[in-house]
C-alpha cells in the first residue's frame, strides 16, 4: 500500500510517536509554541521526502540510535569522530 494519503498518514504517525517518545522521556514540554509547530512540520515534510542527498550510508549511521541526517551529525575537532546531535553519542563513522 503506497497511496499518498496511506504515504502521508504514515508519516504523520512516525512524527507523532517520535513527538510521544520525547514527551514521555521527558524531553519535551506538553505545551507547545510556534517553534515545536514549525519543528513538527518540518518532521512531516522530510518523512514524505526525504532529502536524501543529506543522508550518510547505514554504515556510517549513528551507532546508538541510527540517526543518518548529516545536518544532525557533527563532526569533532579531530576530524575523525561525529557527535550525533539526536542522542549524543560520539563515535567513528565506518568502524
Ligand atoms: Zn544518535
Amino acid at each position: 500500500m503506497t497511496t499518498p494519503e496511506f504515504k502521508i498518514a504514515d508519516a504523520l504517525r512516525v512524527v507523532a510517536l517520535r513527538l510521544e517518545n520525547a514527551l514521555e522521556e521527558g524531553r519535551r514540554s506538553t505545551r507547545i509554541d510556534a517553534n515545536d509547530l514549525l519543528e513538527t512540520l518540518l518532521a512531516v515534510a522530510d518523512q514524505l521526502d526525504p532529502p536524501l542527498a543529506n543522508y550518510l550510508a547505514p554504515t556510517e549511521a549513528c551507532p546508538n540510535c541510527g540517526e543518518r541526517n548529516a545536518d544532525r551529525l557533527i563532526w569533532q575537532d579531530d576530524d575523525e569522530t561525529v557527535r550525533c546531535a539526536g542522542c549524543g553519542t560520539t563515535y567513528r563513522p565506518g568502524e
